[in-house]
């Protein structure tokens, strides 16, 4: 491809809502052009990078027995309806009406339409196992779109779905799936880490995120470095800290004026928040609900999601907070009625806690669970933080933020009952299939290697998705045969198999084209000036190092077909 052709230009200001390192380098090196919030246009550079992702995964899955369908993007309401995911993912669908006012959504996902295919034609158990995947554009209306193609409302996405007859197909398809993603990570020149992740509104058993290690991550991981246990901290678990050995007290009012926060009530009554019960207050779909953890503990939103098994969960309202009855900054479940109580299982973990007094300025000393209150769900509610005990090896556990890359799930026959895809075992009964579900962003892994391959002039692509192999860049000047030299090596390099960026703008100094090699992160650099010719050689410069070498002219190509 000749610069001088191609459709995007090179910018040298830093886009002024480009936050990440990847959305800057992908709209100053030309790859992506925004239309709206979260939507992309991938201009030809862009496009080829996408493109190599995308046969690095087809190859992946073909070899993992994988069939490649192509579904469509445009499905019937109905189906959504009927697996009761138009309401579960209610907040990020795209609907829509055609023409006879039927209502319709744009595929955010395909489990539906996948369950329906295997009801059709899978009937046997002489038909299973079955392993189908597509490559596909996907919308999700993302409430805060962000970091270029971190978090978009259109991508392209991998997504597989295998089909079996029991729990240990699942578990070989499953452990298929894991082998094939970390391949596909390996060859994108991606570093990972494989997590344990809540399956969320996907639904299902198990499931594990594949999380690119980046500070611009979204997600927080919680990992112990001694044991390798690693989960999203949506999931994590660590020790909780017990006090044991007071014997249970009785309880006594304490006048705490002005004394709200956990903090102040703390502070007042000497005492370590960790001895104190916090009550936290939300909306789970429409209901009031009551927490307590331990003062020392915060609140996770999706354990205690989940918990709840509610759609729709935020934080009461000052004024759902009083319609409750419920006196904030004193509040405890101690005498509380007619509400909703989820209690952490932190508070079991000691005696004799200060809580809230229900009375503006009182809170009590000596609360024991169960003697004074009573919960309707006791769990573990509370997030998981860096410096907690690890529970499998009591190791110092570590945070670190990631880009989630991959999501694979265990569903089981949560969707094959919902749409009776069954199939007939050895002895003539009927069950319904056991599925799995796996997906991986091809927007993301691009956006999650260069936020882990770039330096600070640009991006440094990994060969395998680089948009080109080699960068060309003769140096001209009049009177020289640099312009013959460079021509006659673009046509005999791409007539080898090299892809080529030939940059034969006239016009431009050494200095913009050397920048922008760097910024468009091409991997390998080859100069041609009318030095280099002096020698009969050409410049050769890998993008990951400083120092160049000067190669004959003659060995150029040879040395770049051992590299690609
Ligand atoms: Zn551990």
């Amino acid at each position: 491809m000749r610069i001088s052709r191609l459709l995007s230009k090179t910018l040298r200001e830093v886009p002024t809502d480009a936050d990440t390192i990847s959305h800057q380098f992908l709209v100053r090196a030309g790859y992506i052009n925004q239309l709206v919030a979260g939507v992309y246009t991938y201009l030809p550079l862009g496009s080829r990078v996408l493109k190599k992702i995308e046969n690095i995964i087809r190859d992946e899955m073909d070899k993992a027995g994988g069939q490649e369908l192509t579904l469509p993007a445009l499905q019937p309401l109905e189906i959504w309806q009927q697996s009761g995911r138009d309401k579960t993912m209610a907040d990020v669908l795209f609907f829509l009406h055609d023409r006879r006012d039927r209502k319709m959504v744009m595929g955010p996902t395909h489990e539906e339409v996948m369950t329906m295919l295997a009801a059709r034609y899978i009937q046997s158990y002489r038909d299973l196992p079955v392993m189908l995947y597509q490559i596909q554009d996907k919308m999700r209306d993302e409430p805060r779109p962000r970091g270029g193609l971190i978090r978009v409302r259109e991508f392209f996405m991998k997504d597989a779905y295998s089909f079996d007859a029991d729990e240990k197909g699942l578990d070989a398809s499953y452990q298929s799936m894991v082998t094939a993603y970390q391949n596909i990570y390996k060859r994108c020149g991606l570093t990972y880490l494989m997590v344990e992740a809540d399956s969320g509104a996907i639904g299902g058993k198990g499931s594990h995120e594949f999380m690119v290690i980046t500070d611009s991550g979204e997600d927080t991981i919680i990992h112990c470095p001694a044991c390798g246990y690693a989960a999203n901290q949506e999931k994590a678990v660590s020790v909780k800290k017990k006090f044991e050995g007071e014997a249970p007290l009785a309880i006594e009012e304490v006048s705490t004026p002005g004394m709200k926060t956990i903090e102040e009530v703390a502070g007042f009554m000497k005492v370590a928040p960790s001895r104190t019960l916090k009550a936290v207050f939300y909306m789970a779909d429409g209901q009031f609900v009551f927490g307590v953890i331990r003062g020392d503990l915060e609140v996770n939103e999706i354990k205690l999601k989940n918990q709840l098994h509610c759609n729709d969960l935020r934080l009461a309202t000052d004024a759902e907070v009083q319609e409750a009855g419920v006196v904030a900054g004193a509040a405890s479940p101690v005498g509380m009625k007619g509400i909703k109580i989820i209690a952490d299982d932190s508070v079991n973990t000691g005696s004799n806690f200060v809580a809230g007094g229900n009375k503006p300025d009182v809170h009590i000393k000596n609360v024991n669970y169960p003697r004074d209150f009573k919960a309707d769900i006791v769990a573990d509610i509370a997030s998981a933080r860096a410096g907690d005990k690890c529970i499998k090896c009591s190791g110092k556990l570590a945070a670190v933020r990631g880009i989630e890359v991959g999501h694979v799930f265990k569903l089981g026959t949560r969707y094959s009952e919902n749409f009776n895809a069954t199939f007939i075992d050895e002895k003539g009964e009927t069950h319904p299939i056991i599925m799995g579900c796996y997906g991986t962003g091809l927007s993301r892994i691009m956006a999650s290697a260069i936020e882990q391959n770039h330096d600070d002039k640009g991006i440094i692509w990994p060969v395998s998705i680089a948009p080109y192999h080699v960068y060309l860049c003769p140096l001209y000047r009049e009177g020289t045969n640099v312009a013959e030299v460079a021509d006659r090596l673009y046509e005999e390099m791409t007539a080898a198999g090299i892809e080529v960026l030939y940059d034969d703008r006239k016009d431009a100094a050494p200095g913009v084209k050397f920048n922008d090699a760097d910024l468009i992160g091409i991997p390998y650099r080859v100069t041609v000036s009318p030095r280099t010719l002096e020698k009969n050689a050409v410049e050769f410069k890998k993008r990951t190092e400083k120092a160049a070498e000067v190669i004959p002219a003659g060995d150029i190509i040879k040395k770049i077909k051992e590299l690609v």
